[in-house]
């Protein structure tokens, strides 16, 4: 029993860092939406929330990257070229471990938080006809942009997906009324709706992290619940230093010297949604 509410109040943290509570642990502890219908679309969602307390400079155990503390703009950065098929398959799994992402037979109703697109759906205004062989066919790993002028938030009339001071775009699931206003915005297709409740699909179930029910939209959440723990996000920490993270805005960050140092590519950049994640060709 105490186990129990320990697990609760866990979790229970976790929504009030901006995850919801539309739906905690089990079926059983399902949370009704409690959006008011009077509720008006937000102009720009940008809620400045207060500052992150700042962590302790603590390091991860598989971590090779520098610890993590809080920033101006969190951004990452990936080299494409050096993700090889079983990197990517366990920063996949890493990432929908942690945060109980189901794995739907049903491709209309999959969940994805990072996933593989080919160069040609992932880099369309890059793509021309001479264009190298490896490029070309290998598949690169997406994930949602935290972009730092986000259409998903600007479009979402409940203000359930929101940027916070850090760049980072979240979702507040308890907010979320399904109208997929956001998923219509984005221009990476990085949100996933539940046509079903995702609970059954869950292969193997992180206590830690809430679960989410039929009828909310979810993506990448930058692993912001890491990050307060001073941890880095999860795919970071499996990716074998294919992919770094950090602050953007600091100018002697890991992050910043390998963009000033590297030719890097962005999804869609003429859109100007300005994404802040970067892939090194
Ligand atoms: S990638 Fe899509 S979901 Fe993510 S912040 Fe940008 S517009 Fe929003
Ligand atoms: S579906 Fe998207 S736009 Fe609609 S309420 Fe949920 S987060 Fe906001
Ligand atoms: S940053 Fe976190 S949530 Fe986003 S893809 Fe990586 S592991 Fe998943």
């Amino acid at each position: 029993m105490e186990n129990t509410r320990r697990n609760f109040l866990k979790i229970a943290g976790i929504s009030a860092l901006g995850f919801g509570v539309g739906s905690l642990v089990s079926a059983t502890t399902q949370v009704e939406h409690e959006v008011a219908p009077t509720q008006q679309p937000a102009e720009h969602n940008t809620e400045k929330l207060p500052e992150p307390k700042p962590v302790e400079n603590v390091k991860s155990e598989s971590s090779t990257q520098s610890a993590v503390k809080t920033a101006g703009r969190w951004g990452m950065a990936i080299y494409t070229s050096k993700l090889t098929e079983p990197i990517r398959k366990k920063i996949i799994s890493a990432c929908h471990v942690t945060h109980n992402v189901p794995h739907m037979e049903n491709k209309r109703h999959e969940i994805k938080w990072i996933w593989e697109e080919p160069y040609t759906h992932a880099f369309p205004e890059n793509e021309h006809e001479y264009i190298d062989e490896k490029t070309h066919t290998q598949p690169f790993l997406t994930l949602c942009n935290h972009c730092n002028n986000p259409p998903c938030v600007r479009a979402c009339p409940t203000k359930a997906t929101f940027q916070r001071a850090d760049g980072i775009v979240l979702m507040d699931f308890h907010r979320c009324i399904g109208c997929r206003f956001c998923m219509a915005a984005c221009p990476y297709g990085s949100r996933s709706f539940n046509f079903r409740d995702p609970r059954p699909f869950i292969s193997q179930l992180n206590m830690d992290f809430p679960t989410r029910m039929k009828g909310v939209v979810e993506k990448c959440n930058f692993c912001a619940e890491r990050l307060e723990m001073g941890k880095m996000p999860a795919c970071v920490e499996v990716s074998e230093g294919t992919i770094v993270f950090g602050d953007l805005h600091d100018p002697n960050s890991e992050i910043r010297h390998i963009l000033k140092e590297s030719y890097t590519i962005q999804r869609k950049q003429n859109l100007g949604t300005m994404p802040s994640v970067y892939y090194i060709v």
